[in-house]
């Protein structure tokens, strides 16, 4: 069978035909067949340069000889215990030693878990109740977290999705990325009461949107200043940015990180790092509860420990930083030249495009971006065999296994794609 055929029997028997919401494009999804490096395969016979890399974690691209191998090792001696391993204490080392707040690291199953974690934890380690979170930020699918756009910087939380109780984002307050003052003016009011603020160090889950010069930095100095903890959801930057992720690249270290996607090497993961103690407040030796059956789960760990071995050998950073410039510059060029309005952002080896004249610094400026042309530009690349992450609020990611031969490529696609999708205005 076909994707459309697939797609049409799938949404009999799953919500939506998918299984996370982002996957459902228009009119249909293509259904994978495989992957390898930097493409993908789909069950039409069509292969797509990949862009998208699983939302992230791909940073070796697909199915990398290395990390196959360790899979197939581990694989023999069993996918899971319910007992310590030898492999939990190596990865949780190699953390220690490349992320700088780590000093001691909790394996979970998803970015979702060690958000929901980190934010008890911090909870507990101060004895507070509230959570500053970004307009825009996405920490995962649970409920404290599930809150966007309110009117003002010292709006209390509303939430964004059915089923979630206001009494659960209640203790949740929200202000603009980048935003100094709305930040100062929430502590001026709740200061002594926030627990923790929980940043993504750059934006990934509204395009790409970076912090401005200093505004870490600031997070960092307000939250001591309150005895408030600062929590960066390093889910998308852990390792993506540096081998210490965004808090290196910036120089401001948090107390807690959550790390997940490329940490896991293509396989489930989440991971609450940060200083130990902080981190001795989790259970078994502190009091707030944390448990998983498939915590530090032998083949995550195989996949993880693989991956950051390649990291580590390698120092991809400089490379994959040059070829994504030049992605960016390129997609910024062959856009103007269409005659689109364009600001193409990004930093390291994540970028994405916004159609628009204004500058993009928060969610609000995200949202004025022309997101109806985006689709119709990411539609337009995908028939070209470009696959770009169906949404202007995804951040596009490249991989050590992208070359200036795949840039190459993309750019031609790209003048052709904006042009067409400007026609179909
Ligand atoms: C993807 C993501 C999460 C959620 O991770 P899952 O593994 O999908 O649960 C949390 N925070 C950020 C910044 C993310 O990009």
């Amino acid at each position: 069978m076909g994707s459309k055929e697939l797609f049409e029997e799938a949404k009999r028997y799953l919500v939506g035909g998918v299984n996370s919401p982002v996957r459902a494009m228009k009119p249909y999804p293509f259904f994978t067949a495989r992957a390898e490096g930097a493409r993908l395969w789909d069950v039409d016979g069509n292969c797509y340069i990949d862009y998208c890399l699983a939302y992230g974690p791909m940073i070796l691209g697909h199915a990398h000889p290395e990390v196959v191998a360790a899979l197939k090792q581990q694989l023999e001696m069993g996918t899971a215990y319910g007992t310590p391993t030898e492999l939990e204490l190596e990865f949780a080392k190699r953390i220690v030693r490349a992320v700088p707040c780590a000093e001691m690291v909790r394996f979970v199953n998803t970015g979702t878990e060690a958000t929901m974690a980190a934010i008890r934890l911090a909870r507990g380690a101060t004895g507070r109740k509230k959570v500053l979170k970004f307009e825009g930020a996405f920490h995962g699918a649970h409920d404290c977290v599930l809150v966007k756009a309110g009117s003002g910087a010292t709006t209390h939380g509303v939430p964004t999705s059915a089923g979630v109780p206001e009494e659960a984002t209640m203790h949740t307050l929200l202000a603009g990325f980048n935003d100094v003052h709305g930040v100062e003016e929430v502590f001026r009011r709740h200061g002594e009461e926030v627990a923790c603020v929980i940043a993504e160090p750059v934006m990934g889950n509204a395009g790409c949107i970076l912090p401005e010069e200093g505004f870490l930095k600031f997070l960092r100095e307000i939250t001591r200043e309150y005895g408030a903890l600062l929590v960066f959801d390093e889910v998308i930057t852990g390792f993506r940015l540096a081998l210490g992720g965004a808090q290196e690249y910036y120089g401001v270290t948090p107390d807690i990180a959550t790390l997940g996607k490329i940490a896991g090497g293509g396989l489930p993961i989440g991971i609450i790092a940060g200083r130990e103690e902080v981190m001795r407040n989790l259970s078994p030796e502190g009091r707030v509860y944390q448990a998983g059956t498939f915590n530090g789960n032998p083949m995550s760990m195989a996949a993880g420990i693989a991956t950051l071995e390649v990291l580590e050998r390698t120092r991809p950073y400089g490379e994959l930083e040059r070829l994504a410039e030049r992605l960016r510059q390129g997609l910024q060029q062959v856009c103007e030249d269409a005659g689109a309005e364009v600001r193409a952002c990004g930093v390291a080896s994540m970028l994405q495009v916004y159609f628009t004249a204004q500058e993009v610094r928060d969610y609000r400026t995200a949202l004025q971006a022309d997101a109806e042309l985006f689709l119709r530009y990411q539609r337009e690349m995908l028939a070209r065999g470009v696959f770009l992450p169906p949404s202007q609020y995804e951040s596009c990611f490249l991989s050590t296994a992208h070359s200036d031969e795949e840039v190459e490529q993309t750019l031609e696609k790209a003048e052709e794609a904006v042009k067409a999708a400007l026609e179909k205005a």
